[in-house]
């Protein structure tokens, strides 16, 4: 039976169409779902009787479930149990713009980035719509706090799983459903050039993030996998191709790793590659993982490394570490439990 939370508002209201019922009928069941937040039919008080019945035949209201969590002040991280038994993760941030929540879009990740601890998990599967919809859902329900900004940021390559995620924003952002802003959404890619421009072609008014942690093609290689498929130049000119279309700023994220891409000829470099787009850098303190080869560049390199981009006039942050103390880098809460 297909889960309701996977229709989206168009399929909903195609739906009510073709049993002969008014489309106004989606807006009555999306209120209910993602507004009140129900957990049955029968708590839809303004759907007359017989429909009812005909929905709970047509739909599963049926979710996913929460079996560990981890809080600190500022994250909470939440472990899911999917309905054939794999798990996701999901952390919740408190930032001083509200309550952000980082999206898990895969079981698993097929991209195999070095730094990151969802490589080695491989890809399993593509997470369905209504697998990323009942995150935001549940841990709302769980903790109590209204989640305002969502970022695909967690394990998984939300462009290699291209139309569950749209499908997916499109649900958190309708006015009859989550009403998150499209501007309060992110989608982080580590790179997958075709995708970019298909969603720079797509109108969506979302941010886009580019996992770039390098500056020039060879580091990028032993880095990141992708970078093999789509090389730097064809990144960059797909970029400035979605800046010409959206009009939007992207955001550049680039881990810092020690003695690895952290020196100040990698800074000149950075700025060189990418002065023509309007963008910003978002400087990432490395979270070493498990079984991470990796270490976090020291304080004072990292200062001198975002001197460097700031002076170019370049837009740059240091990204704030909310969650290491809890394991919040990505897959490491799933690859801990998998390991316990
Ligand atoms: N596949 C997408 C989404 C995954 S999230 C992408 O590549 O963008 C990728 C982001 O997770 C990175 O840009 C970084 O912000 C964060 N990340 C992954 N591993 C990390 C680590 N070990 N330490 C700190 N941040 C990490």
């Amino acid at each position: 039976m297909t889960n309701i939370y996977n229709y989206s508002f168009q399929e909903l209201s195609d739906y009510f169409v073709a049993i002969g019922e008014k489309s106004f009928r989606a807006q009555q069941v999306f209120r209910w779902l993602y507004q009140k937040k129900v957990n049955s039919f029968s708590e839809m008080a303004n759907i007359k009787k017989e429909l009812l019945v005909k929905l709970e035949e047509d739909f599963a209201l049926k979710k996913i479930k929460i079996i560990d969590q981890k809080k600190t002040p500022n994250a909470q991280k939440y472990l899911f149990s999917l309905s054939d038994e794999h798990k996701i993760e999901a952390v919740l941030l408190k930032q001083n713009y509200g309550y952000s929540l980082c999206v898990s879009t895969q079981v698993g990740c097929a991209m195999g980035c070095l730094f990151c601890a969802s490589g080695p998990m491989q890809k399993k599967r593509n997470l369905m719509t209504y697998e990323m919809v009942q995150q935001i859902l549940l841990i709302e329900e769980a903790s109590g706090i209204n989640i305002t900004h969502v970022v695909l940021m967690g394990v998984g390559e939300p462009f290699d799983n291209y139309d569950n995620v749209m499908k997916f924003i499109d649900t958190i952002n309708n006015p009859y459903g989550m009403q998150i802003g499209a501007r309060h959404i992110t989608i982080s890619t580590c790179g997958l050039v075709p995708k970019i421009n298909q969603f720079a072609q797509s109108d969506k008014q979302v941010n886009l993030a580019v996992s770039l942690n390098a500056p020039n093609n060879e580091l990028r290689d032993f880095l990141m996998p992708i970078n093999k498929k789509y090389p730097l130049e064809e990144l960059m000119i797909s970029l400035k191709n979605y800046y010409q279309k959206t009009k939007r700023r992207i955001t550049f994220e680039y881990i810092m790793l020690a003695d690895v891409n952290d020196h100040d000829k990698h800074a000149y470099e950075l700025v060189k590659l990418v002065k023509d787009l309007n963008c910003y850098i978002n400087l990432i303190p490395y979270n070493k993982t498990e079984h991470g080869q990796f270490q976090a560049t020291n304080l004072e390199q990292m200062k001198q490394f975002y001197d460097i981009i700031k002076k170019s006039k370049i837009n740059v942050t240091v990204r704030k570490e909310l969650g290491a103390d809890i394991w919040a880098a990505c897959g490491q809460l799933r690859v801990q439990s998998e390991e316990e």
